[in-house]
């Protein structure tokens, strides 16, 4: 969010998926190269083929609230779209307000997760679908959102709560997708092509915020090394 009246997505034009489906039909005619590749999306089509439990949320301890699907597309990502970004906005409002405007069929736009001043986070859309959040369709393809509850031009609503508790966010999607932690894949909304939108804003800390992901990174890396097994022969944990 970041401006009142954002415009839409254009996300419901026909999807990419039909695309690369059609072009692989049409390779497949002259490169038989393309026949594993065509026989794999294939069977896939129409996608949305992960298991899903209703409540089910993509990082633990966030709350789950369901955003109305008229904000978003589903999708079966990262398999459709690779994830290769992380998109940080601030919602000019309350948390509150916030969640009602993702509720809103009416609202047109949503975010994957909005992180509250007190540190707690509210997941309105999985990582496997396309929130509409970036005003720009192929940015909202391969990117997570994060809302973080003030107003750009109130520093002292960035709370380090908020701060740690973003990172932590960050930090998690970016090892789950192989993201590198740095200002070309960790992008402000402002940053996104085409965009009329300001936030974060002159006041975030960008310095700070990258530090806390690689930190917290770190630390979640750390975590789970000492959780494996010791002297263990096992299997890396699948899915994390
Ligand atoms: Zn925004």
């Amino acid at each position: 969010m970041g401006a009142k009246g954002a415009s839409e997505d254009g996300d419901r034009r026909i999807g990419r998926r039909a695309l690369i489906v059609g072009g692989l039909v049409a390779a497949a005619g002259t490169a038989a190269v393309a026949r594993d590749e065509l026989a794999r999306l294939w069977w896939r089509l129409p996608g949305i083929d992960k298991p899903r439990k209703p409540g089910e949320v993509d990082f633990a301890g966030a709350r789950w609230v369901a955003a109305s699907d008229a904000n978003w597309r589903g999708a079966d990502r990262p398999d459709d779209y690779r994830i290769d970004m992380v998109v940080v906005h601030v919602t000019q409002g309350s948390l509150d307000s916030a969640v009602r405007a993702f509720q809103d069929p009416g609202h047109k736009a949503s975010a994957h997760y909005i992180v509250g001043k007190d540190g707690r986070i509210t997941q309105m859309i999985r990582e496997l679908d396309v929130a509409y959040h970036a005003g720009n369709r192929d940015y909202n393809e391969r990117s997570v959102g994060i809302e973080h509850e003030g107003f750009v031009d109130r520093p002292e609503d960035f709370t380090d709560e908020m701060y740690a508790a973003s990172a932590r966010l960050t930090a998690r999607i970016c090892a789950r997708y192989g993201i590198p932690v740095d200002r070309e894949h960790i992008i402000g909304h402002v940053e996104v092509p085409g965009t009329d939108h300001t936030d974060p804003g002159p006041h975030w800390d960008w310095d700070r915020y990258l530090k806390l992901v690689r930190r917290a990174g770190t630390a979640q890396s750390e975590e789970k090394r000492s959780a494996a097994p010791a002297g263990g022969s096992g299997s890396p944990t699948p899915g994390s």
